[in-house]
């Protein structure tokens, strides 16, 4: 195997620790937690005690200032585990930074120390009954009446919406503008008029409080547009910047996941017994393995180049596009082999293979479809669009 180059003795070093909080404090509970639809939320402050929420943010805001490599040893951890239960991912890496890049300094400290003890869940809502991959068509509408805007419309499929004390929300403050007119605003839990929907049932990822989220009239004050007057109607630019590193997190988390299934089958194939030998006897068994191993292998040099080029500012979207779909499309190559090798076993939820497996399949679909990402790879080419 190539040797990673990436992380250092302290990243190292975190990342045993944070693998020892995960086996006491995530192991125990993480079947409950599916069999519930959510984790407790006894977790999310465990982990902000134990300085595992919002590591690469700032002292200032509570943080631990660290690089964006020890964010990157956590999503590795907890998708190698297949704790997707977990909506850490989510919370420090796609809203706190958004608060951290375009908010006001008032919402920076509003928000950011408390996210980071865990008192305050995050979740972004941008998806729509109608308008997931075509973000532009968010009917959602803020409209603003004096000291405050009016938000109405309905959002779906937001992880850890269930959760959630604070939403971004993607909202047209200028309707008639199109992606021009768009903004994001902070919706706290509890504002007269949102509501949320219910735990919605999930193919995988069993554990995540993925929901709807309504919204009603909401009068929303007007410090709560996200980065204040100066990013009204920015909404769209800030959303096309921080997708570089939104979707390189879920080429991390493919990377990982699809290692772990390897190493989980590996183990699994030399064991098993059939026709007096073990599975791993047979030549179809071996080279299935040697194959997937290799494209792992070949799959995580290129996300790792993609990080080197993220921690030096130079990743463009078309390449983490690149990363997001190549490796996703493996992941659920390697899960649908793995799976076939443990045979019966192999679709039985009670094996981690198996509800790798399931959690597998979203990614392919959430962070902009795999055919979003091949059309962005594509005009990056020249090619015309659609
Ligand atoms: C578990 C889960 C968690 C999620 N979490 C969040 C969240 O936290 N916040 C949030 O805002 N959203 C979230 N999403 C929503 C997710 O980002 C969207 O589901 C995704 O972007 C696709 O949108 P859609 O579901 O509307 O599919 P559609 O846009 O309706 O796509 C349907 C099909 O059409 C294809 N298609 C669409 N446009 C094109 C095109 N131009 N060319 C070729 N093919 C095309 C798609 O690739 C897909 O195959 C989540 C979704 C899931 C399932």
């Amino acid at each position: 195997m190539i040797e990673r180059t990436l992380f250092n003795a302290e990243h190292e070093a975190f990342r045993d620790s944070f693998r020892r909080f995960l086996a006491k404090e995530v192991a125990p509970h993480h079947e409950a937690w599916e069999e519930q639809g959510y984790v407790d939320r006894e977790i999310w402050l465990k982990a902000g005690e134990n300085g595992f929420l919002g590591v690469s943010l700032p002292e200032a805001y509570g943080g631990a200032a660290a690089d964006k490599l020890f964010s990157v040893v956590q999503i590795e951890e907890i998708s190698a585990a297949g704790f997707t239960g977990l909506g850490f991912g989510l919370h420090n890496e796609i809203v706190a930074p958004y608060i951290l890049h375009y908010g006001t300094e008032e919402q920076k400290h509003k928000y950011l120390p408390k996210m980071v003890t865990g008192e305050i869940v995050g979740a972004i809502a941008m998806t729509e009954p109608s308008a997931g991959s075509d973000l532009q068509g968010v009917k959602a509408t803020a409209i603003r009446q004096s000291d405050h805007f009016v938000l109405n419309g309905s959002k779906t499929f937001i992880t850890n919406g269930w959760h959630a004390d604070v939403v971004v929300v993607v909202a047209k403050t200028g309707p008639a503008a199109g992606a021009k007119g768009t903004s994001l605003l902070m919706v706290e839990r509890g504002m007269a008029g949102f509501e949320k929907g219910k735990r919605l049932k999930k193919l995988g990822l069993k554990a995540q409080d993925t929901s709807e989220l309504f919204f009603d009239n909401v009068k929303v004050p007007a410090d709560h547009l996200l980065g204040g007057e100066a990013q009204l109607n920015r909404g769209f630019i800030c959303l096309m910047e921080q997708l570089p590193w939104e979707r390189l997190q879920i080429a991390i988390q493919a990377i990982a996941a699809a290692q772990s299934a390897i190493d989980w089958t590996v183990a699994y194939v030399k064991e098993r017994q059939v026709f007096g030998q073990a599975v791993a006897a047979y030549q179809n068994t071996r080279y299935t393995l040697a194959e997937l191993q290799t494209q792992v292998q070949v799959a995580r040099v290129f996300v790792d180049k993609c990080t080197d080029l993220l921690m030096h500012g130079k990743l463009d979207t078309a390449t983490a596009s690149m990363a997001k779909y190549w490796t996703s499309d493996l992941q659920c190559k390697v899960m649908d082999e793995c799976v076939q090798l443990f045979g019966g076993y192999g679709y039985m939820w009670e094996y981690p293979i198996t509800r790798a497996y399931a959690d597998a399949r979203v990614q392919r679909i959430y962070g902009g479809t795999n055919e979003i990402m091949k059309e962005v790879i594509s005009r990056s080419m020249g090619l015309p669009s659609r």
